[in-house]
Formats: C-alpha cells, sequence, structure tokens
C-alpha cells in the first residue's frame, strides 16, 4: 500500500512526465472501448489511471467506458487545476442540496409526497394515463407530461419490454471512531490509497470515512471482517497498533449502474417510452458518469 501522491512532490512516486502523455491517448477514443484498452499499458496505470477510473465510474477499468472518461478528462485534467477541484458539502447534502431544493419547489407551488411507491401505470394511447401508487392513484390528463427519475431496474418493471441496464456496482462505506491520538497522526483531510482495499480514506473531526467503489466482491463479506481488513490498512499506513474504535460499515449493493460501454448503449437506444413521459436520473444521460452532477444535469434536461 502506498499513499498516492507524495507529499512535496507533483508526481506519482516512480513516475516520469513521459508517463504523463499517456493522457492524449483519451482524445481519440472510440465508444466500444474499454479504459484498460486505452491505458491498460500505460506505466501510471496502477497508480492513477485505475484509482481514478474507479473513484470517477465506480466500475474496474477493463469494464469501464473509455469515451465517458475522456469526457470527464476533457472537462477536467484538460482544462486545468481549477476544473479539477474537490467539491463536498460543507456540514451535510440535506443541507447543501436538498433541503434548499425542497424549499424552492415548495415556495414555487409543488407538493412533495414522500415514501410513496409507484406499484403500475395506465398507457392509452402511448400517453400514460394512470400513475397507481400504493394509496392512491392520480389521474395524468391528455396535455400533462410524467417524468420518472428512477434506477433502470425498477422502469424495467413498468417496461418490461426495453432492454435496461440491469448489473450494478456497490459502493462499501466504513465509518470509525477517529481517537484523538491517531488524529495527530494525520496531516490531509483526503487521502487515496493504491494497492489496498481501500480507496479514499476522508478525515473528519471525530471520525473517519473509507470508500471502496465497485465493491461487488464484498456484497456477501461479513461487516466485522470488512472493517478488520480496512482497519489494518488504516494501522499500516499510519504507522500504528492501535486496536479498531467502533465503526458502522455501508454496503449500497445498487449504488451505480456498471459503466460499461454496453450498457451506455442500451440507454441510448432506448426508445418506445409513452409519449408523455420524460425519464431522467444518472443512469440516462449518456456522456458523463453516473454522479450527482449527472442526475442533475439530467433532470434538467427532462424538463425543457
Ligand atoms: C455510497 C455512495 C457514494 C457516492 N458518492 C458520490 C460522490 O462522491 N459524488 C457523486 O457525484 N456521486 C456519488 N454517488 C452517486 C450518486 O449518489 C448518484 O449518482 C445519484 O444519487 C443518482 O441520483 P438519481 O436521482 O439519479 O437516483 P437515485 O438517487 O438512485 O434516486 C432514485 C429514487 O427513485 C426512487 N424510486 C425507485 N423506484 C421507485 C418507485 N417505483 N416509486 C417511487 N420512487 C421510486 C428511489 O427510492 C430513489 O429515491 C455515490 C453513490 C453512493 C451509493
Amino acid at each position: 500500500m502506498k499513499r498516492l501522491l507524495s507529499n512535496n512532490l507533483n508526481l506519482i512516486p516512480d513516475s516520469k512526465l513521459f508517463d504523463y502523455f499517456s493522457i492524449l491517448k483519451f482524445l481519440y477514443v472510440r465508444k466500444k472501448q474499454t479504459v484498460h484498452e486505452i491505458v491498460g499499458k500505460s506505466k501510471i496505470f496502477e497508480a492513477f489511471w485505475d484509482p481514478l477510473t474507479l473513484g470517477v465510474m465506480n466500475t474496474s477499468s477493463q469494464k469501464a467506458s473509455a469515451k465517458i472518461l475522456s469526457n470527464v478528462i476533457k472537462k477536467t485534467l484538460l482544462k486545468g487545476e481549477k476544473y479539477c477541484r474537490i467539491y463536498q458539502p460543507k456540514v451535510s447534502w440535506n443541507n447543501s442540496i436538498i433541503d434548499p431544493c425542497i424549499k424552492f419547489l415548495k415556495n414555487n407551488g409543488c407538493e412533495i409526497e414522500l415514501r410513496k411507491s409507484l406499484k403500475s401505470i395506465e398507457i392509452e394511447y402511448n400517453h400514460i394515463s394512470k400513475l397507481c401508487f400504493s394509496e392512491n392513484t392520480i389521474e395524468i390528463d391528455e396535455q400533462d407530461s410524467v417524468i420518472f427519475a428512477i434506477p433502470p431496474t425498477n422502469l424495467s418493471k413498468f417496461f418490461p419490454y426495453s432492454t435496461l441496464p440491469s448489473n450494478y456496482n456497490s459502493i462499501v462505506n466504513i465509518h470509525y471512531n477517529l481517537p484523538k491520538k491517531l488524529k495527530e497522526k494525520i496531516s490531509h483531510q483526503i487521502i487515496g490509497f493504491v494497492n489496498s482495499n481501500a480507496h479514499w480514506l476522508f478525515v473528519k473531526d471525530d471520525y473517519l470515512s473509507v470508500t471502496i467503489s465497485n465493491a461487488n466482491h464484498l456484497n456477501n463479506l461479513d461487516s466485522n471482517k470488512i472493517a478488520n481488513i480496512i482497519w489494518s490498512e488504516i494501522c499500516s499506513f499510519m504507522n500504528t497498533n492501535h486496536q479498531i474504535p467502533d465503526f458502522q460499515v455501508v454496503k449500497e449493493k445498487k449504488a451505480t449502474v456498471e459503466q460499461s460501454p454496453s450498457n451506455f448503449e442500451l440507454v441510448k437506444n432506448l426508445n418506445g417510452l409513452p409519449k408523455n413521459l420524460s425519464i431522467c436520473g444518472d443512469w440516462t444521460q449518456t456522456s458523463l458518469p453516473c454522479t450527482i452532477e449527472g442526475s442533475i444535469l439530467s433532470g434538467k434536461k427532462a424538463v425543457i
């Protein structure tokens, strides 16, 4: 296990400036190519391209669409440092995005109903005419539009004849209480790991959060085991043998769809939906990875 970036140098340890020219290969990629096909042989594959792909696309380089990563690189690395900054909410996502959004919707006359699952729909003359929830049904007038913002496997339940992405990748987060003694040993707020099970370590005031992307191999592994494996990696990084503190493991089994060329192709070819229905959600836009940004942009498109 190595720290991704050395403290004082701007280059990855053991790399040469020449190795970074592999970025140019992303200028021209074909839509069926994977990231591994483009830079699998690069000397900075393991220390840079692979962790970057996992972090951006939650998909292994062997499966991840090179076209999507190429789009990201053009919008970030190739535009300069200002476009590569990490954005994190000051307090929480609720505080930064969700609460202000709910306030805006309510102030503009929208009614929000939570915890109501759509069970079925009725379609007449290629228009959705009824939305049937567990406790009520909403009639849809001819001039009304409907927007679904649900994951592809849930959309498939209403349109079983459509072929949509059905394979997902999980993300596992492990949150540890951070003993004061250890906090003094950490000088960065975000630390990337390579050649390890842990990918990212986020250091908060009184806890540490570890993120593991593309984590389907951990879906069925006991949470205690996961927490212990990762804790031993943290100890090795911090050069300590401190006993494991209290922790919580969160497995999000359907964190994002697998962002492979074939899945993006399925989404692009999706047609035959009712005329008054638009769909949005991170997986519906086919030029960016499945992220909060992608889902917001897809929502904007759906209302135009
Ligand atoms: C652990 C984790 C870490 C992540 N980290 C980042 C990150 O650092 N940066 C980033 O940009 N992105 C991150 N992502 C990805 C990001 O969260 C997603 O891209 C984004 O939330 C997708 O939003 P969405 O609205 O498209 O879909 P979702 O957030 O999946 O929302 C879909 C909604 O549809 C609802 N639904 C489904 N079926 C029905 C039904 N039949 N009736 C009614 N409602 C239904 C679901 O309950 C859900 O609320 C992360 C994801 C996970 C899981």
